[in-house]
């Protein structure tokens, strides 16, 4: 590839759009970020996911790059195989074939990735998991989900829902999940479950970082909260290396900012889970909000590699 080669990469969440041009090595051009307005309806988030990626590969040629392909990273559940959206809550997408759609707008060969699993994808080769060849990255905000990367590649599963470790079943009967059930992990231990469980307990609103720091200094409910959460999360991810058996957990999302008052806990009672298993290393995610985007434009190089 020449220096002048860039890949165009996108990472559509329900309220924005991160976007970037980004090297073959990782390094970025440009950064931008766009409204996904994702009220106005899936026709609507589709039409400006094509304006702005156009947008990008317009402003790619102008300033003298070179743009080989495009990468988008969409949340639900994707065919990636396919190219086809085929549910996602955030954005309203049910079976859009959002690849054949860019490629026909846009002229270049396109990569549609799930945004966990690329987010994992560039944590492991760019970001905290780099240099290790097995890697689960657990993103906690408002849900849970993983992505398994071996050698640098995510597994997507046969119906491309591979990584629903939110929906490990860890507490049978317990709180109400989105999805249907009780007592699965991200109803106990994600962001919006800490934030929920100590409302119920006190009737005052926190959200999970203010929970955090109160139960750091002492309040009980927030002690109490914060360890459930703690405990449902070693669960989940000792449940997650019996059946991966990784070297490296990285930790992302809004929750792993609490930075030690998460992963000190979350460290020794995992260690508490492991019996013959190797414990693996645990770690804060590196790239931040940035991993969704490069993980896009990983995949996009990876598919002109095919
Ligand atoms: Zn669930």
């Amino acid at each position: 590839m020449s220096p002048a080669d860039v890949v165009v990469a996108l990472d559509v969440g329900g309220t924005g759009m991160k976007c970037a041009l980004v090297r073959p090595d990782g390094g970025t051009v440009c950064a931008e970020r766009h409204p996904t307005d994702a009220g106005r309806g899936p026709d609507a988030v589709v039409d400006a996911i094509l304006d702005v990626a156009e947008g990008l590969a317009g402003k790619a040629r102008a300033d003298g790059f070179e743009p080989l392909a495009l990468g988008v990273a969409v949340p639900g559940v994707i065919d990636e195989a396919a190219g086809v959206a085929v549910w996602s809550a955030n954005v309203g997408f049910r079976d859009v074939p959002l690849r054949d759609l860019a490629v026909a707008r846009l002229g270049l060969p396109t990569a549609l990735g799930h945004d966990v699993r690329v987010g994992g994808l560039a944590e492991a080769r760019l970001g905290a998991g780099r240099g290790t060849g097995h890697v689960l990255f657990v993103a906690i905000g408002t849900g849970i989900a993983a992505a398994h990367v071996v050698d640098g590649s995510a597994a997507t599963g046969a119906h491309g829902a591979a990584g629903e470790i939110g929906h490990i079943l860890v507490r049978p009967g317990g709180p109400r999940c989105g999805c249907g059930r009780r007592g699965c992990l991200e109803a106990v231990a994600s962001a919006s479950a800490i934030a929920r469980r100590y409302a119920e307990l006190t009737g005052g609103p926190a959200t999970a970082a203010e929970v955090a720091d109160r139960a750091a200094d002492g309040d009980a409910a927030a002690v109490r909260v914060w360890a459930e959460a703690v405990e449902a999360l070693a669960d989940g991810l000792a449940t997650g290396q019996s059946l991966f058996d990784v070297e490296t957990v990285v930790v992302g999302g809004g929750l792993a900012q609490a930075g030690p008052r998460l992963f000190d806990p979350l460290r020794a009672a995992l260690h508490e889970r492991m019996t013959f298993h190797r414990e693996p290393r645990l770690v804060a995610a590196a790239l931040g909000d940035e991993a969704g985007c490069l993980g896009a434009a990983l995949l996009a190089l990876d598919s002109l590699e095919k």
